[in-house]
């Protein structure tokens, strides 16, 4: 069975789109469906993986340029590995807020049971109770 995950899923965009994200991309101010959108336009084409190299590159550089950090400065690599921590990031928010909905559903329905056997509606104690 292969699931498509939350990026390969997002919606389709165009270039021209996946263009205006870029600096969000890179200031990290994408909402998830956005970041998923990017990441998955950007694993498929070419031209505009290209471009946000450049991109890239000049953002580190000038980030270089006035930090004067030590440290290695091949940036091929760095963009790759970018791009790879945002999307194992943004896979396990989405995992997490699928988590966090399944918590609410149960919840939801042991409270609305806990309501029915208070009000007398629907014993739950009572039914459980003869199931045994
Ligand atoms: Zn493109």
């Amino acid at each position: 069975m292969s699931r498509k995950n939350y990026i390969e899923r997002s919606k389709p965009i165009s270039c021209e789109e996946a263009r205006q994200m870029m600096p969000g991309y890179l200031k990290g101010t994408l909402t998830d469906r956005e970041l998923a959108a990017f990441l998955h336009h950007i694993r498929d084409c070419t031209h505009c993986a290209e471009e946000l190299e450049t991109d890239f590159m000049i953002e580190k550089t000038i980030h270089y340029l006035n930090t004067n950090e030590e440290g290695s400065f091949n940036l091929r690599p760095l963009l790759q590995q970018d791009i790879r921590d945002n999307t194992a990031a943004l896979l396990r928010r989405r995992k997490m807020r699928r988590f966090r909905t399944a918590i609410i559903i149960i919840t939801v329905i042991l409270a609305a049971l806990l309501i029915l056997d208070l009000t007398g509606i629907f014993r739950i104690t009572v039914f459980l109770e003869s199931l045994m």
